[in-house]
């Protein structure tokens, strides 16, 4: 590469944020000082989340998550401060189960020693693990028989869960306007539940949902619920709406939440509140099992069978895309989500007032790079032309720039905080 080439390709590194996969697009610009017309070609950053996929653009999105949570715990970029007062609770949901996996218990155990009276099923397969897993073990969350193993309903719950979500919330709205003496359409008028939700994979192939719920008043600048709405009340309404809520299959039976789910008060302990924080960003930029082969649509049961390593996923994705051939599946798009195995919803949501949103991070971000460019101002319309970069070794330069100036960032940090260490201890001596 000559120094013209490495140059060029420099500062299309830098246009496009060391992103691995830039979006290409191509346009014209028209100087609104000089009127003058021009064609270009532009680089912008693709914005996926996922770290396996685009470790820069990811780095952002997982900084814009913890921003949506924080804001919504504590306030601020425009929620007020008082949200911090409020009722908030951090609950957990996961699904029922569809056969014994291997799993590490409270106690360190594997599967319960009551469940293990029997030596084996009636496929000869094991009932009882007297191992104890370590968190990295890669046996966890599969099946001791395969066979036994549900993965028709399994995926089929996936399927279901965002509706079940959306019913649960419904619930948990009627329940607290019950409490409160008042018809549930009259709720808006006194109090509103706001919630931020994550969903994740577990190791068995289920999702589980983390989420943060919030009780305001009836407009969120007007900030205090009514008294009688308080965080007992509301772990009360939440804690029934668990086990009340479902939502209908294609038989019209019924889809519920597994019988362990969790609810903690984020009021009572500070460190919850942040540990919630740094969850809920770290999954938002994670793929199904953290890979890059279950970061992307299949296009093919093929691709399944070959990409797939994991037997218990793979078995999973196939399932998921088997009975998205059927026509009564139709409605859910399986084979579109047999990366997630059958989960058909959005990785985080939340109500329109709980925070900020991703939206208004980023045009502050794209502003506040306007505002540091030079020059007149242009406008422009651009249109799709590809992705990536001329250069094939592009993608990784970029990779390691972003890798380089991470780690740069981090030492800074670090020497900040060994620099007010240091004055701390300047100013107890001197006193
Ligand atoms: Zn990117
Ligand atoms: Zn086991
Ligand atoms: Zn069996």
């Amino acid at each position: 590469m000559n120094a013209e080439e490495s140059k060029r390709l420099l500062r299309e590194l830098q246009g496009s944020s060391n992103c691995s996969h830039p979006i290409r697009l191509r346009g014209e610009l028209v100087n609104t000082a000089t009127g003058e017309v021009s064609q270009r070609s532009l680089r912008v950053a693709c914005k996926d989340r996922r770290e396996v996929l685009c470790p820069a653009c990811s780095f952002l999105y997982r900084a814009d998550a913890w921003i949506l949570v924080s804001t919504g715990l504590v306030g601020g970029k425009g929620i007020p401060l008082d949200v911090g007062t409020h009722p908030r609770l951090f609950v957990t949901l996961t699904a029922p189960s569809f056969g014994v996996v291997h799993s590490i218990r409270d106690n360190g155990d594997c599967v319960p020693r009551s469940r293990s009276s029997k030596r084996s099923c009636v496929h000869g397969g094991r009932t009882s693990c007297l191992r104890r897993h370590d968190e990295d073990d890669v046996d966890l969350g599969t099946p001791l028989c395969e066979k036994c193993f549900d993965y028709r309903s399994a995926v089929l719950w996936n399927a279901h869960a965002s509706r079940l979500w959306n019913n649960t919330i419904q619930v948990i709205r009627r329940l607290l306007a019950e409490a409160g003496g008042i018809g549930q359409p009259h709720l808006g008028s006194v109090a509103q539940l706001n919630y931020l939700k994550v969903a994740e994979v577990q190791r068995r192939g289920l999702v589980h949902l983390h989420c943060v719920l919030r009780l305001d008043g009836p407009e969120l600048v007007d900030a205090e619920p009514p008294s009688w709405a308080t965080t007992e009340l509301l772990a009360r309404v939440v804690r029934a709406s668990i086990e009340r809520a479902w939502a209908p299959d294609l038989n019209g039976s019924p889809v519920r939440w597994g019988r362990i789910y969790d609810i903690q008060d984020l009021a009572t302990r500070e460190e919850t509140a942040l540990k919630v924080t740094a969850y809920v960003a770290k999954y938002a930029s994670k793929t199904t099992d953290g890979s890059k082969e279950l970061a992307r649509r299949f296009r093919s049961r093929r691709q399944i069978r070959t990409l797939i390593d994991n037997p218990h996923f793979r078995r999973l994705a196939l399932t998921a895309w088997d009975l998205g051939g059927e026509e009564k599946y139709e409605i859910f798009r399986l084979r579109e989500h047999a990366h997630t195995f059958g989960f058909t919803g959005q990785l985080i949501t939340k109500s329109r007032a709980f925070s900020t949103t991703f939206a208004a991070l980023r045009s502050a971000r794209s502003d506040y790079m306007a505002g540091e460019r030079e020059g007149d101002p242009v406008e422009g319309t651009f249109h799709f032309e590809g992705r990536g970069y001329d250069d094939p070794r592009a993608s990784q330069l970029a990779e390691l720039f972003f890798t380089m100036q991470r780690e740069l960032r981090q030492e800074a940090r670090a020497r900040d905080r060994a620099r007010t260490d240091h004055e701390v201890e300047e100013a107890e001596e001197t006193n």
